[in-house]
Order: structure tokens, then sequence, then C-alpha cells
């Protein structure tokens, strides 16, 4: 897998250097591009930002290196070009998996009040939000994306971890976890974990998932049967 970010933040993408992404990118398990929209600017000061047509506060992010930096990076449209914007559609897990079968995919960060309209018209395959509120750039919502994308990648997960017991896997929140000591501040571990029986223990934490989906996320329930 592939992915090319565009941003104007690119030393924000340092963190994703840690961790278990960290190592996938090390090992080349998949690739990861970032590049500077300032440096398609043909402004003689770099500027990526002018004020909006129209009026009204703060700066928009002009189309000229946008539209030269999407198309320098991706001359064929052989990326799948998303923009995080709060206006998109929500990302959540059954997106996340879709996305992880994406061979290519370009990420385009906006700043300010957004990007000019008419890159998003000619440039730009889908928007994607990363939930109902406004961050200061695409950049935090990127790499919520490359995150959990990169989950899916083969390679990236040690073979103890895997993503199909997790929550909304299947449309579920997961079962509660437990580990040593058995007794911690007085609470102890269910004991039908300590009891040995395999089957006894799926049903439990079948249930336990359901249980808990339908205390903290009663919505996901009526989603699955809809
Ligand atoms: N004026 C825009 C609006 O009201 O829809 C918000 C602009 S925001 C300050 C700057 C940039 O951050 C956006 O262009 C977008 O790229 C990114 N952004 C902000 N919130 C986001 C979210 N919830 N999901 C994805 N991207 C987001």
């Amino acid at each position: 897998m592939k992915i090319k970010v565009l941003t104007l933040f690119p030393e924000m993408y340092e963190s994703l250097k840690s961790g278990v992404i960290g190592k996938a990118i090390e090992k080349e398990i998949f690739d990861l591009e970032i590049i500077n929209i300032r440096d398609y600017s043909k402004d003689k000061h770099k500027r990526c930002d002018d004020y909006p047509y129209g009026g009204g506060a703060g700066m928009v992010m002009t189309p000229q290196p946008a539209h030269d930096a999407i198309n320098s990076v991706d001359p064929n449209h052989v990326f799948y070009r998303i923009y995080l914007s709060p206006k998109g559609k929500t990302l959540n897990q059954k997106k996340v998996e879709t996305l992880s079968k994406v061979e290519n995919i370009l990420l385009f960060n906006g700043s300010y009040e957004g990007i000019d309209q008419r890159i998003i018209d000619l440039d730009i395959d889908e928007e994607i939000s990363i939930g109902d509120y406004v961050l200061t750039s695409g950049d935090l919502a990127s790499m919520v994306l490359i995150n959990a994308v990169s989950r899916y990648v083969k390679g990236v997960l040690g073979s103890e971890e895997s993503t199909d017991e997790e929550s909304f896997a299947d449309g579920l929140l997961e079962y509660p976890h437990y580990t040593r000591p058995y007794e911690f501040e007085g609470l102890c571990v269910p004991d039908i974990l300590i009891g040995g029986d395999h089957s006894a223990v799926a049903e439990w934490r079948k249930e336990q998932s359901i249980l808990l989906t339908k205390k903290l996320r009663p919505d996901l329930i009526d989603g699955r049967n809809s």
C-alpha cells in the first residue's frame, strides 16, 4: 500500500515514525510519502492562502499550489484522492477496512478555512471526516486514518494481534479484558476466564460484547438489526 500525504505541516508526521506504524514504515510494509504543498506555490513568498471572496472570517487555501501538488505527485490519477474535511462522511471501521484494500491513497489536508471549492470539484474523489468537530488542519485526521487503515495491512500487526475480534469488527464493542493479578484492589477476574473451558469463555465474551454494546453504544445494535 502506498499513501501520499499533502500537507502544509510535514513536520507533524514525525510522530508516525514511532510505535507499530513506525516499524511498518521502516520495514517497508507500506510506503508513506509526505509532501509539502508549499513547495508547489508559485507565489514569490510561497503563500498558500488568500482572503475569501464574499468576505468573512479567516483565510482560504489557494487553488494553484494544491492543484499543482496533487497533479505532480499523481499525474495519471492512479491514487484515490481523499480530502480530510468536517463536511465528509464520518470514518468508521467498515470504511477503514474498505480503504485498507485500496492500493494507492492520496490524503489532501486542508488548513485555514479549508481549500478553494474548485480543488474539491476538480481533483478530489471523496471527502472524509473523522468526527463532528472542527480541527485546525486535516493532519490529525490524516494520521488517524493512516493509523487505523495500516492496522489492516498484512504484516503491520504482530501475529498475536488481530483485527478480527476487535470492537466494531462484527458491529459490536469488544468484550472486557483481564490480566494478572487475579485480584486487584478487591476486584477479581471473572471465574469463567480461569476455568480453562474455551467454549465457555467464547460464549461469555460474546454475551459481554452484546451487553456492553447495548449499554454503551445502543446505536450499533440498531445498526446491526437494520
Ligand atoms: N471552515 C471549515 C468548516 O467549517 O467546515 C473548517 C476548516 S478547519 C479549521 C481546517 C481544515 O481542517 C479543514 O479544511 C479540514 O481539512 C480539516 N478538518 C477539520 N476538522 C476536520 C474533521 N473533523 N475531519 C477531517 N478533517 C478536518
